[in-house]
């Protein structure tokens, strides 16, 4: 594939300099290159966008989501202030269904500030103007810059899916490393890396005595950034009291292999190398790694993954929905349709799956049953 866009000759030049980069670097400057990276530049969301996410699709998950947080703040005591963090807020309209559902509650308004985790200046201010009126939010480039000490709430919708992978194929004697680099025409490749292979110890998997099985030919892949993201919460929900949630989308079963990284384009997948910065670039959640990370963890409690549709039926979106038609009869089609997008199993409703995380000794979050 000859580099066909800026990012990407950019990326072969810096290959031709350095030698080849691992897929999960790829992965991150294809979103924030602070160039041409896809979260720096494009307009991804909405139907005019590139891809349409659950909060976007109806204000029934966010508001539904603003119940599960009201309710988590409650079992955490009713703290007179605490953090509400969102990783990864889009358009900011997550937070804004939230916290105007949130306001049959107002000790919990009154508590709670606002922490929006986001790379994207564009994006930090496109947040800031949604939620004028509402809050003023405060704003992190990441989790570990986010203030300690303090009890919170997190949350993070299709966040987990924008962070790198690294990928491994086996073969005799261990596990060799994909990497972007470059072929005889200068064109860029994803190829296996030379050298010694790697034993399964090595690779950053929290499943690795799994691996020993597999016969070669298999890829699997690690996500260092999401290990490194969960250790950083585990570490803050033992210092202090507080639950997270993440939905997105994955498999929940262990020994997942194959390849999922995948682009797309409005609204079609397209090829990878020939998109880099112009396309969504994610892969699959490993629910089963971050969950096993979790148990390795002394006083963390993980909970789940259930299915989209059991988690939003169990925070109530059947009555929501039946409230909404109700004030409003003429929408009545359009709310059954978003309510389908949400829940239809071969819609969100099975693909996407939540989990919480939880400090030990408090009771389970609302929408696990
Ligand atoms: N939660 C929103 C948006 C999902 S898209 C929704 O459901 O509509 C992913 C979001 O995460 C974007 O806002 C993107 O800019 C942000 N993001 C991706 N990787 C990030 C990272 N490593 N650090 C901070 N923000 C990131």
């Amino acid at each position: 594939m000859k580099p066909s866009t800026p990012l990407a000759r950019k990326l072969a030049a810096e290959i031709r300099r350095d030698g080849p980069i691992s897929l999960s670097s790829m992965l991150v400057r294809a979103l924030h290159d602070p160039e041409h990276g896809f979260y720096t530049r494009a307009q991804p969301f909405g139907a005019e966008g590139h891809f349409v996410t659950a909060p976007e699709v109806s204000q029934m998950f966010g508001e539904l989501l603003g119940v599960w947080a009201v309710t988590c703040w409650d079992q955490l005591g009713r703290p007179e202030s605490f953090d509400l963090i969102e990783l990864g807020p889009g358009r900011g309209t997550l937070m804004t269904d939230l916290l105007r559902a949130a306001r049959i509650e107002p000790a919990f308004s009154r508590a709670a500030r606002v922490v929006l985790v986001e790379a994207s200046a564009r994006l930090q201010a496109e947040q800031a103007a949604r939620l004028e009126g509402l809050t003023t939010p405060v704003f992190r480039g990441s989790l570990a810059a986010c203030n300690q000490g303090r009890p919170f709430v997190l949350i993070g919708n299709e966040f987990l899916d924008c962070l790198g992978v690294r990928q491994f194929v086996r073969d005799t004697e261990g596990w060799r490393e994909l990497r972007l680099g470059l072929g005889a025409d200068g064109e860029l490749v994803i190829g296996l890396e030379a050298g010694p292979a790697l034993p399964a110890e090595d690779i950053g998997s929290p499943e690795a005595g799994a691996l020993a099985g597999l016969p070669p030919g298999t890829l699997i892949e690690t996500s260092p950034a999401t290990a490194m993201l969960i250790a950083e919460l585990c570490a803050r929900l033992q210092q202090v009291s507080g639950y997270a949630l993440f939905i997105d989308y994955g498999s929940a079963g262990e020994g997942r292999t194959g390849s999922s990284l995948q682009a797309v384009q409005r609204h079609a997948k397209v090829d990878v190398l020939a998109t880099l910065g112009e396309a969504d670039l994610t892969h699959h959640v490993d629910f089963a790694a971050i969950c096993a990370q979790c148990t390795q963890t002394e006083g963390i409690k993980s909970l789940g993954p259930v299915s989209q549709e059991r988690f939003l039926r169990a925070l109530g979106i059947d009555q929501r929905l039946a409230a909404l038609v109700h004030k409003t009869p003429s929408a009545a089609q359009m709310l059954q349709r978003q309510y389908a997008r949400l829940v239809a199993p071969d819609e969100m409703g099975t693909l996407f799956k939540a989990i919480a995380l939880q400090s030990a000794g408090l009771p389970e979050p609302a929408g696990f049953p």
